[in-house]
């Protein structure tokens, strides 16, 4: 079973490969982000080493040790739920952040960033199955609230939208869902070209996501290793 880093990273390469030739798409529109929550610091050396350069992080705090720890040239992806107390260290530490989910954080968001003078790439975080639980914005106020977005607070680089959809044990209910989102984020572009990605795909699913139009998969475990 413990084949490493490397030997997972050739796995996942292969199975992105062929969903990407089954989807018709190129595996350049694609990026992998490897997400590091709870992993060490050593961990993230070692994909680094074997050219992985996008880690995700779901903790503020943990994302500005390993950023202080580790190789400069990193891209860090703010993946997790965000504190209105932790803003600045969000905009300090990551160039991305996947889960603006209401304009109080998205303002004060912006406000670190100016006092940092830095820019951070954005998207916005949809609950596409509607749960109470979840944090994300509807799926019909998706396009509106980029809008906002994109006018209010310029140091938001507007991407696109992430999604975390439920894991559902029925086949059916998944591709609904896969379908939903597909059309929405077709409907944005459509609206703000400039929004043309899309965050969608961890471990469990992301070779259906491929198909979907993902073009940043969220992968933790079944590339890092089981988190400690
Ligand atoms: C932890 C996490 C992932 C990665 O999940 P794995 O099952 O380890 O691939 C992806 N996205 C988000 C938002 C996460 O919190």
């Amino acid at each position: 079973m413990h084949q490493g880093i490397a030997g997972r990273l050739l796995e996942i390469s292969n199975k992105v490969q062929a969903a990407c030739y089954q989807a018709q798409r190129s595996k350049e529109e694609i990026k992998l982000v490897a997400v590091s929550k709870l992993q060490s610091v050593d961990v993230i050396n070692e994909a680094y080493a074997l050219g992985i350069n996008n880690f995700g992080e779901n903790y503020a705090q943990e994302l500005a040790e390993k950023s202080l720890a580790c190789p400069k040239d990193i891209i860090w992806h703010f993946i997790g739920p965000i504190q209105s107390n932790k803003v600045s260290l969000i905009a300090k530490y990551a160039n991305w952040v996947h889960s603006i989910d209401r304009e109080k954080v998205a303002r004060k968001l912006n406000d670190a960033l100016e006092t940092e003078g830095k820019k951070i790439h954005a998207l916005v975080q949809v609950n596409i199955d509607r749960e109470e639980s979840k944090s994300g914005i509807l799926a019909e106020e998706a396009v509106d609230f980029t809008n906002e977005l994109i006018v209010h607070y310029p140091n938001l680089i507007l991407e696109g939208l992430m999604f975390m959809p439920k894991i559902t044990a029925s086949k059916k209910a998944k591709m609904d869902t896969m379908n939903k989102i597909m059309d929405l984020q077709q409907l944005l572009s459509s609206k703000i070209p400039s929004c043309s990605h899309l965050s969608l795909g961890t471990s469990s699913d992301f070779e259906e996501s491929i198909l979907s139009g993902s073009t940043i998969l969220r992968i933790g475990e079944s590339l890092l290793g089981k988190r400690s």
